[in-house]
């Protein structure tokens, strides 16, 4: 079953109700960056027929290791087949999205104003933090005059559940300990170890779209001044900034965008970008940040704009920045 997944055109193999819905109707094809169909050679595992009709097809991508050592397993993902049922229909096998068929079989559902939260069944619901969820929603569209707009927001307790949801078994990912986080793809939001309230991605599934031509260092930094980062508050990542930045003062802020993160919790981009975000913002309310954010996608455009916005040079962000991290 060549189903050209690496293609958004139209394929006769997929079914017609998803096409419909999104040009990159492949969920799997999203998952990865830029896309699982990068070359690997794929293996179909197992086909397993269930009672409702549908076929889970295991694959796994990956293939053997040029030092000879054990093969490569990038993934192992599935997807749904069946064949079409009704008049003039002729049976022809399609594929589907094992994300929506899990969701029905596995998970429990509660719709709340704009957001749809899906959950695993050990969940209990906690509707107080779902009504702060549309709060924010609809304080975030009135503050910025975007439409608001439907959201599917998954949760559970760890990753693998979210990945299991989407029909992958196993992917490849680094070690170490288990962290709240999220994730939005279009109007989907996906968070682990966090709660019905994480408004971070929320700031992405609205605001992104609308303003297409900012730096990573302001998105992430709106999303968190906004609506903190892991659970977190934007405050409780700059304090952990301001005592690691002080324990090593040869840390050097003019490289600003050289730094990655502090740790596992901690990114400068969130962190560091939020405190100039938010410092925008102070300057000139909503209307400089929306500015803020159109001022382009490239580090000279965000030095550049750090300079417009907040009167900040580069030669002299080191000083600066440790200046106005003083009071954590
Ligand atoms: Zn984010």
């Amino acid at each position: 079953m060549r189903a050209r997944p690496d293609s958004i055109r139209h394929s006769v193999f997929w079914n017609e109700a998803e096409q419909a819905q999104s040009p990159r109707f492949d969920l799997l094809e999203r998952e990865f960056e830029p896309t699982l169909y990068r070359g690997f050679p794929v293996q179909v595992l197992s086909v397993v027929g269930y009672p409702d009709g549908f076929y889970q097809i295991k694959s796994l991508f990956g293939g053997n290791n040029p030092k000879g050592r054990s093969p490569i397993v990038f993934c192992i993902a599935n997807v749904y087949a069946r064949p079409d049922s009704g008049a003039g229909l002729g049976g022809q096998w399609r594929l589907y999205n094992a994300l929506p068929i899990n969701r029905a079989r596995f998970w429990n559902s509660q719709q709340l104003g704009h957001v749809t939260f899906y959950y695993p069944p050990y969940h209990i619901f906690n509707k107080q933090k779902a009504r702060q969820l549309n709060g924010f929603i609809d304080g975030l569209c009135k503050q910025f005059t975007v439409p608001t707009k439907p959201v599917d927001y998954y949760m559970a307790d760890t990753p693998d559940e979210l990945r299991q949801l989407r029909g992958i078994d196993y992917e490849a990912t680094g070690s170490g300990l288990l962290k709240p986080t999220g994730r939005a793809i279009d109007n989907q939001v996906f968070c682990s170890g966090l709660d019905e309230f994480y408004p971070h991605e929320l700031v992405h599934v609205y605001l992104d779209s609308s303003y297409p031509n900012q730096h990573p260092w302001v998105s992430e930094g709106v999303a968190t001044y906004l609506g903190g980062s892991r659970g977190q508050s934007l405050d409780w990542h700059l304090a952990r900034v301001a005592t690691h930045l002080r324990a090593h003062p040869d840390i050097d802020l003019t490289n600003l965008l050289s730094l990655v993160s502090l740790d596992e919790f901690t990114d400068y981009r969130y962190a560091l970008g939020g405190l100039l975000a938010r410092a925008v913002f102070a300057k000139g309310g909503t209307s400089l940040l929306k500015q803020f954010m159109q001022s382009g996608r490239s580090d000279k455009a965000y030095y550049a704009a750090l300079e417009q916005f907040l009167g900040l040079k580069r030669a002299e962000l080191n000083e600066r920045l440790r200046e106005m991290l003083a009071g954590y």
